[in-house]
């Protein structure tokens, strides 16, 4: 009987493209997947850490796990792995694996040690190989990893290493093999996706687009995340000239004042984000532009926070994703007193997510009466190039169109 296998991710995106990474691994070795805990042999916890309130969920999650099926392996894999390394055997005894982001490539040699009863920790580095796999409508691809950037509240760069991109001969590889299995979307990932340096004539990232634009069968090219910093005016002209790019940036801004951008080491100011989302406003009317933000960074006052709200509401994004800052033990930031208070971060919160949802029922609105164009992932359930989500009744899994855009909902937009 082949063993079977449980994964559940949390946080980013890129820890979905690692789980799907790990489930082909897996497969390749003879494992199958499982739909639930209970019934599996070997459960996978793909972890986060950017936050200690989710990491807190994590753990409790993972208790609970356990509890339900007594007798399966436990791996815990991800960041949460890498930040606690074998230290975390002691709090949990009955898992079997820590698995730090490097090394989830071993995946299928730990699962096989772990169901043999021995404990395995691997939080070191590691080199990816190519997974040549076959894909659904839309898939992510992974063009970079780690981060060189330090903003002094992340432990991103701490926990997945050195930034390190993958050569454009291996990504286009796997985009070619991808198209060929029926992909008709890709989502290029990195943590800072505007720094990605290539090779030959592939040397940065607007000349990676064109090659990726080029592979037959692969229709819209998305990508994230961009750091404001490096948003060239190079990619900017690529994105407009291109139709195959999605006209859509996700452009994470953190704050709007310009002293928390700067302990924040943003390396950048107010004015120059506002500055770049003009110039893309201009050059890609139809641009759809979406961010995140942090509340009650260390410092932040009330009119620090004002600034932010104003920011948001000058750009009129069309998405605003706002956490509530969380010190991070190792980074910068955890030096500075943590000195905003849970309730006013609470209250700052709801603030921003009050005038984000205004402003996105506001874009979604002024799709009404226009046409979009959509890639279909499923029947009748597809995104626009701005990264709406649209349901048309009739249409086709696969097909990309346009679609009239005669309301909207809570959520999306009707064609
Ligand atoms: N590389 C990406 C994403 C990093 S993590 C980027 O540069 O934007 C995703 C988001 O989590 C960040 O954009 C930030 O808004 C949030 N985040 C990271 N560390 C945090 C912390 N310590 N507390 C609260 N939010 C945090
Ligand atoms: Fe973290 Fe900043 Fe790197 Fe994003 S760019 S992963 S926020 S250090």
């Amino acid at each position: 009987m082949p063993k079977k296998v449980y994964i559940r991710t949390f946080g980013c995106q890129m820890n979905v493209s690692d789980s799907g990474m790990m489930i082909n691994v897996l497969k390749a070795a003879g494992f199958e997947e499982s739909a639930s805990v209970e019934s599996a042999d070997i459960v996978i916890f793909n972890s986060c850490s950017v936050r200690q309130h989710a990491e807190d969920r994590m753990f409790s999650n993972l208790g609970l796990a356990m509890k339900k099926n007594p007798s399966a392996g436990f791996v815990l894999a991800g960041c949460t792995a890498a930040r606690c390394g074998g230290g975390i055997f002691d709090r949990f005894p009955r898992l079997g694996a820590v698995v730090g982001p490097s090394e989830i490539f071993k995946i299928a040699s730990v699962a096989k040690q772990v169901i043999g009863g021995e404990k395995v920790t691997a939080v070191g580095e590691g080199d990816y190989p190519v997974v040549e796999r076959a894909g659904g409508v839309s898939e992510y691809v992974v063009i970079q990893r780690g981060c060189d950037n330090f903003c002094s509240y992340c432990l991103v760069p701490r926990l997945r290493g050195k930034e390190s991109c993958r050569p454009p001969s291996e990504i286009l590889r796997e985009i070619n093999c991808l198209a060929e299995s029926g992909t008709k979307e890709v989502i290029l990932l990195g943590q800072n996706v505007n720094s990605y340096r290539g090779a030959g004539n592939i040397k940065d990232f607007p000349a990676l687009l064109s090659a990726v634009s080029a592979v037959e069968g692969i229709k819209r090219i998305r990508f994230l995340t961009s750091h404001p910093k490096d948003l060239s005016d190079g990619l900017i002209e690529k994105m407009a000239e291109n139709p195959t790019i999605a006209k859509h940036i996700h452009l994470p801004v953190q704050s709007g004042s310009t002293r928390i951008l700067k302990l924040m080491n943003r390396n950048y100011t107010r004015e120059d984000y506002l500055l770049r989302a003009a110039k893309l406003k201009k050059r890609i009317p139809s641009i759809s532009i979406t961010t995140d933000v942090i509340v009650g960074f260390p410092s932040e006052t009330d009119d620090d926070f004002e600034e932010t709200l104003s920011l948001i509401r000058e750009v009129s994004f069309d998405g605003v994703f706002v956490f509530k800052y969380s010190p991070r033990e190792g980074t910068a930031a955890e030096e500075l007193p943590d000195d905003v208070g849970n309730d006013e971060k609470k209250r700052r919160l709801e603030k921003v997510l009050v005038l984000a949802k205004e402003l996105s029922k506001k874009s979604r609105r002024s799709w009404v009466g226009a046409d979009a164009e959509v890639l279909f992932e499923k029947d009748g359930v597809g995104h626009s190039s701005q990264n709406f989500l649209v349901l048309m009744e009739g249409a086709r899994k696969g097909n990309l169109r346009k679609a009239a855009i005669k309301g909207t909902s809570k959520w999306c937009l009707i064609a």
